[in-house]
């Protein structure tokens, strides 16, 4: 099919996504391809989906293998792919959290933190930052900042509040004994890539000690080695309540999970599921992708290839970037004017990436980068801003 059937197509029967001027018809490791056989050094990794790189060989036979076994179970039958994911997250995770509920969305999980919040606290206020965002759910998106995603669906769930990100005085207002969560990104990604400063996580770690709250670290985009560690709080000196991890985490299949005290678990039986939580091919493929994240060190190889693209592009001489930020190969490139119009120039150069807010050029690539793909990136962003 030619490209304008292509897009054409999809376009003429999709209800909520705009198209990208190349659709994609293969992908292998940091590559995509369109249809004109074009190749692209893929920055953008679809929202930071393919940590591991796309058709990673392990995730793809894990698939496989799981496929031809049997492709469902409900998740209070046991089976051997789940308990192996399970003891891999509990390896990779902080010794303070030991259970897991695994479901097929970052928002999903984000519901699971704010349910087990009320459900196991005798408070019912949820604490989030402005300019955060948490998913597109219902309780997600009262957790999150830009009201583009909640007015046109008001009214929101009551009893959400927002502090300013990196703001202890506005925290210390925000968070009572009413609250039950304080839900946080440890780096926020769509709001711009921001990271979160040392003395603001251990604010709110105290706060929620004080008001017997729990605290919350939103990981799903700066989890799973992006940052240069395997999760992004590791860089500060604070053990949250419970972790929330989605997209790198299923190598490509949809799959999250909250990863928690046991205290935040204590609610009715039966009051909390889904039925595809824990579906089994999604979680072989998980699990083929933690265990090659921790295995290959690809938080390492996120922290070296991060900071040369940092210094690469400090280093190009103009003056429409206006600030580099981010951790390991969680990065954002701040422009004079809108970002948007730069990634065309990008694509054409054989560079996919994302924006993050009106301004901001947002890199989350597969984690499996090298100094090769670094540099013609940074070429690449020098032919289009320089
Ligand atoms: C993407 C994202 C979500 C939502 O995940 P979905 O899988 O789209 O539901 C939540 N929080 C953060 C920080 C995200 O980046």
């Amino acid at each position: 099919m030619t490209e304008d059937d292509l897009i054409g197509r999809e376009k003429r029967y999709e209800a909520v996504f705009s198209k990208k001027p190349m659709p994609i018809v293969d992908g292998d490791g940091v590559y995509v391809y369109d249809d004109d056989g074009n190749e692209y050094i893929d920055m953008g990794a679809s929202y930071g989906v393919m940590g591991v790189g796309h058709s990673n060989p392990r995730v793809v036979e894990a698939i496989e293998e799981q496929a031809r076994s049997f492709t469902y179970a409900q998740a209070s039958y046991a089976t051997p792919e789940r308990g192996a994911l399970m003891e891999a997250l509990m390896d990779a995770t902080p010794d303070a959290l030991d259970r897991i509920f695994l479901a097929n969305a970052g928002t999903e999980a984000n519901e699971a933190a704010m349910k087990f919040a009320r459900g196991s606290t005798d408070g019912s206020g949820i604490v989030s930052a402005k300019r955060g965002f948490h998913g597109r759910t219902y309780g997600s998106i009262s957790a999150t900042w830009k009201s583009k995603y909640r007015e046109p669906f008001a009214p929101t769930v009551p009893g959400f509040d927002f502090a300013s990100y990196n703001d202890v005085g506005s925290l210390k207002e925000t968070v009572d004994d009413e609250t039950a969560l304080v839900l946080l990104e440890p780096i926020q990604g769509e709001g711009g890539i921001y990271p979160a400063e040392a003395d603001y996580l251990e604010a709110a770690r105290d706060l929620c000690d004080d008001h017997d709250a729990y605290l919350v670290f939103d990981e799903i985009q700066a989890g799973m080695g992006r940052t240069g560690k395997m999760w992004a709080h590791e860089g500060y000196d604070v053990t949250p309540d419970a972790l929330t991890t989605a997209k790198s985490l299923g190598g490509g299949l949809p799959i999250s999970a909250i990863v928690c005290r046991e205290g935040m678990t204590e609610i009715p039986k039966g009051s909390h599921g889904g039925t595809y939580c824990g579906n089994p091919v999604a979680v072989a493929a998980a699990r083929a992708a933690v265990e090659y994240t921790v295995e290959e060190n690809l938080p390492a190889n996120a922290e070296r290839m991060g900071e040369r693209l940092v210094e690469g592009v400090e280093a190009l001489d103009t003056d429409r970037i206006v600030d580099v930020r981010g951790e390991g190969l969680m990065v954002g490139i701040q422009v004079r004017g809108r970002a948007g119009r730069y990634l065309s120039g990008l694509a054409g150069e054989g560079v996919l990436g994302l924006t993050a807010g009106r301004n901001v050029i947002r890199f989350l690539p597969p984690l499996t980068l090298e100094e090769e793909h670094i540099d013609a990136v940074v070429d690449a962003l020098g032919e289009v801003i320089g």
